[in-house]
């Protein structure tokens, strides 16, 4: 393991990408980046923190920002909770830090939405603790190399290797950890052929000499994931269209969405279904279909343009143009209101 360090620091010193929050290592940078790349890739990444950067520059500015706004500037990017989170921790260091983020690991993990990898990765990069990161990247270099078969699933596995890592840190921690993450996102890659023929390691990699790397990293069978079904209703009155606010929701929690109900409804059901809530309308039509994989949801949405012949008191009325400035819409509902701006011409999108 300790040859690992000397060959994986030579090479990141000569092949590490220039991103916007290594430019200053500042610890507010690499927070606001690391949590946006929880669920989501370093290209897609990059315009968001821009933004982010742009609206909410700093730690104050965080704990002030209504949560509407926060959310808007998140939409897209999903998990919402991470934001949430985000302006939490930034109160938490307003009032318990004097508005300066904490320098040890111990006490960055105890900011809410901070875990362990978020931690050691601001910990290490920031203020050079020798605090092992491991995520999924690290996990299947690490596996790759010694041809390990411990499942990396498991909690305990992600433990053990974190304690045999932390046994062998050089003195310069943050760019081995993200020497070790890097390879495993440019070169180690995770699906079809890892890119041994350049990387630094190739020599000491059991799984590359033996030519097993398609066995490792071990992982548990997938779970399936749950498939629900809704009927999504693109309501409209007189140029502007019915959102709401989906409270008191498990998912997707105080943001909005188009009306909705539970199933796959044709279109007869759904023109008795507009009679039992007694929503006059004046046409009706197929609308286009909607997928979106949660962790542990799939939902199949299909969708109908109801031109309702009175406004329904239950939404929100707004245009297509001040949906998309003003309300935070998930990924979930964005096809069906790009299609409402695609066929009612409107300019925003
Ligand atoms: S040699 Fe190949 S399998 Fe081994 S760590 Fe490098 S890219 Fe991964």
């Amino acid at each position: 393991m300790k040859e690992i360090s000397y060959l994986l620091l030579d090479w990141y010193s000569k092949a590490k990408r220039e991103l916007p929050w290594r430019v200053n290592k500042k610890p507010y940078s690499v927070w606001i980046s690391e949590i946006m790349l929880q669920q989501t890739r370093i290209e897609a990444v990059i315009p968001y923190y821009e933004r982010f950067m742009q609206y909410i520059p700093d730690i104050q500015s965080l704990a002030n920002i209504p949560e509407d706004k926060l959310l808007k500037l998140w939409e897209g990017l999903g998990y919402y909770n991470r934001a949430r989170n985000l302006k939490k921790a930034a109160i938490m260091i307003m009032n318990d830090y004097h508005g300066i983020f904490p320098n040890t690991y111990a006490e960055i993990i105890s900011l809410p939405g901070i875990g362990e990898y978020t931690a050691s990765a601001i910990a290490s990069f920031c203020f050079n603790e020798a605090t092992p990161t491991v995520d999924g990247n690290v996990l299947r270099v690490l596996s790759r190399v010694n041809e390990d078969h411990r499942n990396v699933d498991l909690a305990r596995t992600k433990k053990e290797i974190r304690q045999e890592l932390a046994q062998i840190m050089p003195l310069e921690a943050g760019d081995f950890n993200e020497a070790l993450m890097e390879l495993g996102e440019v070169i180690c890659l995770p699906k079809g052929e890892p890119k041994c023929y350049i990387c630094p390691l190739k020599e000491i990699c059991k799984a590359h000499l033996h030519d097993t790397y398609s066995l490792f990293p071990v992982k548990e069978e997938k779970v399936q994931k749950k498939e629900i079904f809704y009927t999504v209703f693109l309501f409209s009155y007189q140029g502007k269209y019915a959102i709401r606010k989906r409270v008191n929701q498990q998912i997707l929690h105080n943001l909005w969405e188009f009306p909705n109900i539970s199933g796959k409804l044709a279109i007869d059901e759904v023109k008795r279904y507009l009679k039992s809530q007694k929503i006059g309308y004046l046409s009706i039509r197929e609308g286009i279909d909607g997928k979106h994989v949660f962790t542990h949801q799939i939902w199949y949405m299909n969708s109908y343009f109801v031109e309702v012949s009175h406004e329904i008191t239950d939404f929100v009325w707004v245009t297509v143009g001040e949906m998309m400035k003003k309300y935070a819409i998930p990924t979930a509902f964005r096809p069906f209101l790009k299609e409402l701006n695609r066929d009612f011409r409107h300019t925003i999108l």
